[in-house]
């Protein structure tokens, strides 16, 4: 593998969560665990995974709902479900749902492994060269098409809205100044004020943030400017 594959794991049993946890890790994974469907909903929509493990039976929320919300909230990411044995139905369903492979417990880890590697090959999501489509939890930016989409529904971007958009992520995980920011997305045309910044990124959060007020992609740095997180 080129890069470390981020991967979501939902399972609400401690020892499984932590023998799965080390293995993939040392195979080369970044992991994120939840322990239950309602976390493991929260940090699939705030968070771009490659895959997610999800278990069926889990507290809070199962698995199968967990599933069924986020191909609802335009969420593409992979899912492998682990269903118990003997739950047939669980299969079925889980795959109807948009999952896109299953594995019945108890398995081999190696198991898990190949069918891992499998999902990935075939749908990649991770960062690809000349990929034109970015996607953070339920947002989907389509460069080529200059499409925006927020749990499915299309987000309608001003062209300054979207070059700013663009602008934050690829350069996401930085901090950017106000002054920065207005030299590279407004350049000349800009009256050299840092209030215009402010007001699109507040547009900005109006359109593509869950809640504006908590925002979860583009964070204040007091006294600074401003990160995309992701
Ligand atoms: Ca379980």
């Amino acid at each position: 593998m080129s890069y470390a594959p981020r991967l979501l794991l939902v399972e609400d049993e401690p020892g499984l969560r932590l023998t799965l946890t080390d293995r993939l890790v040392s195979e080369g994974y970044v992991v994120e665990t939840a322990s239950d469907g309602e976390d493991g909903l929260s940090r699939a929509m705030a968070q771009a995974h490659d895959v997610i493990v999800l278990d069926v039976m889990l507290p809070r929320m199962n698995g199968l709902d967990v599933c069924r919300s986020l191909r609802q909230r335009g969420v593409q990411t992979p899912v492998l479900m682990l269903t118990a044995r003997g739950q047939v139905a669980d299969k079925v369903v889980g795959l109807k749902l948009g999952a896109d492979d299953y594995l019945t417990k108890p398995f081999e880890t190696i198991e898990l492994l190949a069918r891992l590697e499998a999902v990935l090959r075939r749908r990649p999501s991770g960062p690809q060269p000349g990929s034109n489509t970015y996607r953070c939890g339920d947002l989907v930016v389509d460069f080529r098409r200059m499409e925006v989409t927020r749990a499915g529904v299309p987000v309608d971007l001003s062209a300054r809205e979207l070059k700013l958009l663009k602008h934050f992520i690829e350069h996401r995980g930085e901090t950017l100044s106000r002054d920065a920011l207005l030299a590279d997305v407004w350049g000349y045309e800009a009256t050299p004020m840092t209030r215009t910044v402010d007001v699109h990124v507040a547009g900005l959060r109006q359109k593509i943030e869950a809640n504006p007020k908590l925002p979860v992609h583009i964070l204040t740095i007091h006294g600074f400017g401003y990160k995309f997180a992701g």
